[in-house]
């Protein structure tokens, strides 16, 4: 294990379980390092990365019952392990919620996407992860599960509540992500997507932002707006939907919706942009989504 930070302790052990349980079991002392498609991981954990390794390495991209989408009761759940290639092809999210796979297209390269799941892209909590920020406007939750007194334990909890900080969530050490969980969306229901960036696809992003609404003759209810990559997480922009509940979108309502998630981003000067563009792009970006959707 020459891949091993100097800090960490060594691994003793390595699995790659095929079912949930299994997994739960071997991870029930928190005591272990979760491996899904390694494309966060295996640069954190590199020599001189951020993440010492915990005493085990769990590689659970074996659980086949963990990739895949589906649809009961009017609820749609995305196993944590679905690639994001898989969202970007799947049929079933391309009918009920093109969101997901615009998102999954604007993501990395075809390598990356092969690779990454939507789990690890929630769990690695970059406040830049880039399917966080749509899944936020669908009132998307998540499936937290354990190894708790001999049984397989769940909790649910919303998506909005899961992240603390940059690299930061409520998922305790025993815990694995199983799944994200959303209502089938209304369907009067919008949303959209956009990325910065000059090649979208290859960016990490600069800002993103995705919307939602509900629009009934002319007016928007359920609005919902998430910004990423302006704040310590992906973040509400709850002043700007509230402003926009019962509006009709007109030019001088889009510019003060947008002016107002402005105010809700907390963007900060780094090497890709300064805290003052990000505001600008933030602006940009709502108008363009209201807009879009004023158009449809
Ligand atoms: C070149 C490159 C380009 C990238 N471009 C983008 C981009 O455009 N947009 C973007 O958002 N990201 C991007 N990323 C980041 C990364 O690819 C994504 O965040 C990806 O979705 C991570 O998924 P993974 O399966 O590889 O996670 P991993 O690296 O396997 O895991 C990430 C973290 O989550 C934990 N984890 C994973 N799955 C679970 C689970 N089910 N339960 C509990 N914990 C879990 C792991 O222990 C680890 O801490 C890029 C990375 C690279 C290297």
């Amino acid at each position: 294990m020459s891949q091993v930070p100097k800090e960490s302790a060594p691994l003793e052990g390595y699995a790659a379980p095929s079912t949930v349980e299994e997994a739960l079991r071997l991870i029930a002392d928190g005591d272990a390092t979760i491996l899904a498609g390694g494309t966060d991981l295996m640069l954190q954990t590199k020599p001189g990365g951020r993440l010492p390794y915990r005493r085990k390495l769990v590689n659970i991209r074996r659980i086949s019952e963990l990739r895949g989408v589906s649809e009961k009761d009017g609820r749609m759940s995305i196993g944590a392990l679905t690639t994001i290639t898989d969202i970007d092809n799947n049929d079933l999210l391309n009918t009920v919620t093109p969101v997901l796979p615009q998102t999954a297209n604007c993501f990395a390269s075809s390598q990356i996407r092969n690779a990454g799941t939507v789990g690890g892209n929630i769990c690695n909590a970059s406040p830049a992860g880039d399917m966080i920020v749509p899944l936020l406007v669908l009132d998307a939750e998540v499936e937290l599960s354990a190894w708790t007194n001999g049984a397989v334990t769940t909790r649910l909890v919303s998506l909005d509540k899961f992240f603390t900080g940059p690299g930061r969530t409520i998922k305790q050490p025993n815990e694995l992500l199983t799944r994200i969980v959303f209502a089938r969306p209304d369907k009067k229901l919008f949303a959209g997507y956009i990325k910065s960036g000059p090649r979208p696809a290859l960016e990490i992003s600069t800002v993103s932002a995705a919307l939602s609404a509900i629009r009934d003759n002319g007016k928007l209810s359920r609005v919902r707006i998430a910004l990423g990559a302006v704040g310590p997480t992906v973040l509400r922009a709850v002043k700007a939907e509230a402003y926009l509940e019962g509006k009709t979108v007109t030019a001088q309502v889009a510019a003060e919706a947008a002016r107002l998630a402005a105010e809700d981003a907390s963007p900060i000067d780094d090497v890709r942009a300064t805290a003052w563009y990000r505001r600008h792009l933030i602006q940009v970006y709502i108008k363009r989504l209201l807009e879009n959707d004023s158009q449809g």
